[in-house]
């Protein structure tokens, strides 16, 4: 066997990437990470992290409106951009240190810049050579534009985090997660919003209920909907960006932001002279342990395609250390991850949605019973705010067991997570029903539905 200088090299100091590199280390393996542009990849740098920063300010100017409706004076509140965009960067910057703090203080060897494969053992960066007994590539994905004339003109969720003004106006282009994100994150600083979508509804894969009430609450929230408008091109008129589309007039605004999906980061990593094989997404592909076609070579997160979610890509890092270097081995479980929606509302979601718990149903003989609640959340009978909490149970008749559990509404997010692990736990709707509420609480709905609607 040839001696390597370490056991684990890692392309990529994302989430998944460095949590495989430390707790790789952890467990005794000698370890090294390269990264070519920031620490915490994108969650941390042009992510979740700044999103969430970014929807706690909108969402802070319609907490301001609704105090009015509860006794507070507020007179004429303003703004200011550059504020919160300059301590959103001062946080990040502290994330980032301590990235590089908890690396180092793991033992993993940190180097700057891009990582190369040489063979399915061997790492480049910046001419230096080093060799690893395992490779995992952690590369993330970057955002993609559409192929239309002009698309240059827009930007991406990117340069987002680093505007100089807000826009007056703004079209966002997709009706994906990033899409409804920053739709709300900019009409919630003020901005004259339009979200342009090429189907009827947002949100495409969640459950047609979540896509019904997300639709109608930008919509009813003061985001002008263009829907069902493919596009044709970008152009600059008189100062302004003209986004023409199919059918409908051209749409004019200040800002064109194309939330129009991710696409695996694998340019320049070697992957042909180690072996390392793609799919026609040019996603690495990887069998049921992670494991590339190269057999020493393992890849997780965005990269994979599987889910672009940071916690996915934290335990599949995990999982891979784990195979590697600990003693589980069993392979990733896919079928209970949570996840949401940052919009105003929010919306999050686990499991199977209606229409797949009925495929399921139909394919196997069995049959699904669905629970739903609509209501107007207690805070908004005082400030009047049109605003609706959807929540949804998908059941599996015969076993009783729940197979999916969705949420459109405030704080849905923070609600769905302990529901999310009942239901990884095999939760059955009796036990939901035993379970006592707490009052008032929009939560409490998911444990006194009593009547399905189908
Ligand atoms: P999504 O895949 O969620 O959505 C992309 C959207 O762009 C879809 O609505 C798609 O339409 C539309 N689209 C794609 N190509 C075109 C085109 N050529 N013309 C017009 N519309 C187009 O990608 P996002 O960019 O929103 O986000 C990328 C991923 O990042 C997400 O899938 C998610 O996994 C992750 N993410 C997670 C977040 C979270 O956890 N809160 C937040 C942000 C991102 P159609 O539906 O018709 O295909």
């Amino acid at each position: 066997m040839t001696a390597h200088d370490l056991d684990l090299f890692v392309l990529g100091a994302g989430s998944g990437g460095v949590r495989a590199a430390r707790v790789a280390a952890s467990l005794g393996a000698r370890v090294a990470i390269c990264e070519e542009r920031y620490l915490g990849g994108t969650c941390v740098n042009a992510g979740c992290i700044p999103k969430k920063l970014f929807v706690y300010g909108a969402e802070l100017g319609h907490g301001i409106d609704d105090a009015r409706a509860y006794g507070w004076r507020v007179e004429a509140p303003r703004f200011d951009w550059q504020t919160l965009r300059d301590h959103k960067d001062r946080e990040i910057a502290r994330l980032n240190s301590v990235y590089a703090r908890l690396l180092d203080e793991a033992g993993v060897g940190r180097v700057e810049g891009h990582g190369r494969l040489i063979d399915a053992h061997t790492v480049e960066v910046k001419g230096e050579r080093f060799s690893a007994k395992h490779v995992l590539i952690a590369t993330g994905s970057w955002p993609t534009k559409p192929d239309i004339p002009g698309a240059e003109l827009g930007v991406t969720s990117n340069e987002m985090f680093h505007l100089d003004a807000l826009p007056g106006r703004a079209i966002v282009v997709g009706g994906g997660y990033i899409a409804v994100e920053f739709a709300s994150i900019l009409r919630g600083l003020g901005v004259d919003t339009t979200l342009c979508y090429r189907r009827d509804r947002l949100l495409r894969g969640f459950d047609t209920d979540v896509r019904d009430a997300i639709t109608a609450a930008l919509g009813s929230g003061g985001i002008t909907l263009a829907l069902e408008r493919d596009l044709r091109a970008l152009e600059v008129t008189s100062g302004a960006l003209r986004l023409h589309v199919e059918p409908g007039p051209a749409l004019d605004a200040d800002l064109v932001l194309f939330a129009t999906g991710r696409a695996p980061l694998i340019e320049g990593l070697g992957l042909d002279a180690a072996g390392v094989r793609t799919n026609a997404r040019g996603e690495i592909a990887v069998d049921a342990h992670l494991r590339t076609s190269a057999p020493s070579v393992y890849a997780v997160g965005d990269v994979i395609g599987r889910y672009q979610l940071t916690p996915v890509a934290i335990a599949e890092g995990m999982h891979v250390a784990h195979a590697l270097f600990g003693d589980r081995a069993g392979p990733m479980r896919y079928d209970t991850v949570p996840t949401a929606v940052f919009g105003t509302p929010a919306v999050a979601t686990v499991g199977l949605t209606e229409a797949e718990a009925r495929a399921r149903a139909g394919r196997e003989g069995g049959a699904v019973r669905v629970y739903r609640s609509r209501f107007r959340p207690l805070k908004h009978t005082l400030t009047g705010r049109e605003t609706q909490t959807m929540m949804k149970l998908v059941v599996d008749d015969a076993s009783d067991r729940v197979l999916g559990c969705h949420i459109v509404g405030e704080h849905a997010a923070e609600i769905l997570q302990g529901f999310a692990v009942a239901i990884h736990a095999g939760a059955t709707k009796a036990q939901l029903d035993e379970t006592v509420g707490i009052h008032p609480t929009a939560a409490e709905e998911l444990v006194t539905m009593r009547t399905p609607v189908t």
